[in-house]
């Protein structure tokens, strides 16, 4: 490890940071973590950086001990490594092959002795390795985030690998699950034949309906993930801070003694930037004609910039025509380039709102030729 490769990894982390919209984007944890880095760039070591609390206190930080900075400072790791994807496609892109690793390296002892940390370099992943100019024109590229400090429903979830007791288990709650709603069916068949009231009737139905919704609201989440591999969690398993998670259900690279690939859940976040307005674009469940899928929806103007999702390929497409044609002409890139906020402050609406640049403004120009 030399201190170019560093150097390099530093840049990267300090060009993601610049650039991260995401959530809790600006907070504490994050502006340390710029603080980190911009100590960094004046180590005097060659290869990698060693610090304590003291090393990155600023004046202000001592008055309590320097309690706050150690607690942004843990939560700010935990972030980090959970951008791990991001850095590597950022890292690839600048054509370099390592990315900054932020870690703790000794537990402080009592009696004076602190916590020591380290930022070295790693592998960017080098199975993200896609150089921009293969990405097919008018393609977003999303970027996976790993969920990190999923809440208690997460965590149940969360990395819970589908094989032995767990396998058996999902396969009987499934079975379980369409046997009540079989069941509950032929009630309200029953209730048909036998009830003399139309209230009696009424009330038998809705109790059907009830608990037919209820058995469906809670399995089916389960079901649709392992056939359809990925799935919108649940808003009981996203943290408070993110708008969209996605559930999983990835190979661990592990195989059944059938050959059959063991898969995992995991808790992820996709998310891309508009090739209209720069803004974040997150998943959601597609409406209308794109029923039962995932698209992509920007966080700007969810109803119009609307993107496919793909997975596999993390690549995504405009899906209404008009906007496809927008997006080839570059018009709205070039709009962005001279005139819009960057990425970091697409979402400050009063700034657009005040210059009138809005995207259904470039689409209008256009058509009328403008
Ligand atoms: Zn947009």
């Amino acid at each position: 490890m030399d201190k170019n490769q560093l150097d390099n990894a530093i840049r990267c982390g300090q060009e993601f940071l610049a650039s991260y919209a995401g959530p809790k984007a600006g907070t504490r944890p994050y502006q340390l973590l710029e603080r980190l880095f911009e100590n960094a760039t004046r180590r005097t070591g060659p290869d990698t950086f060693e610090f304590t609390w003291k090393d990155i206190a600023e004046p202000a930080d001592h008055e309590d001990e320097g309690k706050q900075l150690k607690r942004n400072l843990s939560t700010a790791i935990q972030r980090w490594a959970g951008h791990t994807d991001a850095l590597s496609e950022l890292a690839i892109d600048s054509g370099s092959s390592c990315i900054p690793v932020i870690e703790q390296l000794t537990q402080g002892a009592g009696a004076g002795i602190m916590n020591r940390y380290i930022i070295r370099t790693a592998p960017a992943r080098s199975d993200l390795q896609c150089d921009k100019a293969d990405i097919p024109a008018g393609y977003i590229r999303y970027t996976l985030e790993m969920v990190d400090g999923p809440n208690w429903v997460g965590r149940l979830v969360n990395g819970l690998a589908a094989k032995g007791w767990v396998w058996r288990s999902m396969i009987g709650t499934i079975v379980a699950a369409v046997t009540c709603a079989c069941f509950m069916i032929y009630l309200g068949l029953l209730a048909l034949v036998l009830e003399k009231t139309a209230f009696g009737l009424i009330k038998a139905l809705i109790d059907v309906l009830i608990v037919l919704a209820a058995l469906y609201f809670t399995f089916s989440p389960l079901y649709y993930c392992v056939t359809r591999r990925i799935i919108k969690a649940s808003f009981l398993m996203t943290p408070l801070d993110l708008q969209s998670t996605q559930l999983e259900y990835v190979e661990t690279g592990q195989k059944h003694s059938s050959g059959r690939p063991i898969r995992q859940f995991r808790l992820v976040s996709y998310s891309a930037t508009c090739q209209l307005c720069k803004a974040r674009v997150e998943i959601e469940n597609g409406r209308w004609r794109m029923w039962g899928r995932l698209v992509g929806r920007c966080d700007y103007n969810p109803q119009e910039h609307v993107y496919s999702f793909d997975y596999t390929t993390r690549l995504g497409r405009l899906i209404y025509p008009e906007y496809i044609m927008l997006a080839d002409t570059g018009y709205c890139s070039k709009i962005n380039d001279e005139k819009l906020p960057s990425a970091s402050s697409a979402n400050d609406t009063n700034f657009r709102d005040s210059q009138g640049l809005t995207a259904e403004g470039c689409v209008a120009d256009v058509q009328n030729g403008g």
